[in-house]
């Protein structure tokens, strides 16, 4: 690290479960983020402030003026823009030595199969339960660790796939891809703005965790926070020993 690196991320280096080697893996660290609508605006902010030193930025949308409530790297005179080069203006106003690598396409089996591979952590910023369980599945094949969050309403949940650990369950596991469930969206069902805010700040947290070594994951932990009334419950998960997608 130079000079300036040492001072922008010297408050990270003063941790003792981080210091220059975990801010140096910080540093040497490519984060896949899928999704860069309310949970990737956090997600990606928190990444590159903090300094991971690649990030590919995966969504095929475009910023509109319903999105500005809550997915905050985006702002009113980008709306119509990519949200990819959105989020990654906004990303380097705060460090412009973040590497970010913008990708406007729909996160399908055979992208996400190439990228996965090359990430050292993934985020699933995503809103659908098809594209979660490519996701999930993507990295389970190449046995990287995976943040998923999730937010309607005032409902969140986050948790922790890592095919490393041996007995932690994917997320097929805890929530079966044949199962028949009702697709809830931002669109349809309405969405707490700062709830997005927490969960997408979680996934950072975790990613950053993950990426320097700094405390255990959520793996085999699913939290699920109820913003109603502010309260987390946790539910300690387990690996399916038939489970269509890590048993095999
Ligand atoms: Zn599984």
């Amino acid at each position: 690290m130079n000079d300036q690196q040492l001072l922008r991320y010297s408050r990270h280096i003063l941790l003792d479960e981080i210091g220059i080697e975990g801010q140096e893996r910080i540093l040497a660290a490519h984060a896949l983020i899928i999704g860069a609508g309310g949970l990737g605006s956090p997600a990606a902010l928190y990444l590159g402030s903090a300094g991971i030193g690649h990030i590919t930025l995966v969504d095929d949308d475009a910023v509109d003026l319903t999105n500005l409530q809550r997915q905050i790297a985006h702002t009113s005179a980008r709306v119509g823009q990519p949200k990819v080069t959105s989020a990654a203006e906004a990303v380097l106003a705060i460090n412009p030595d973040a590497a970010i690598t913008c990708i406007q396409a729909r996160a399908d089996a055979t992208l996400l199969d190439g990228l996965v591979a090359t990430a050292t952590v993934v985020l699933d910023c995503t809103d659908n339960y098809a594209t979660r369980h490519a996701i999930n599945a993507a990295c389970v094949r190449h046995a990287k660790p995976l943040v998923v969050g999730a937010a309607i309403r005032f409902d969140g949940q986050i948790t922790v796939v890592d095919p490393r650990q041996a007995n932690a369950p994917c997320y097929a596991c805890i929530f079966a891809p044949n199962a028949e469930f009702e697709e809830v969206q931002c669109s349809t069902m309405g969405v707490f703005a700062p709830l997005v805010g927490i969960v997408g700040a979680m996934q950072a947290a975790e990613a950053l965790k993950l990426v320097s070594g700094a405390g255990p994951s959520l793996a085999g932990r699913l939290l699920m926070l109820d913003a109603r009334n502010m309260e987390w419950s946790a539910l300690q998960v387990r690996r399916d020993t038939n489970c269509a997608v890590c048993a095999a």
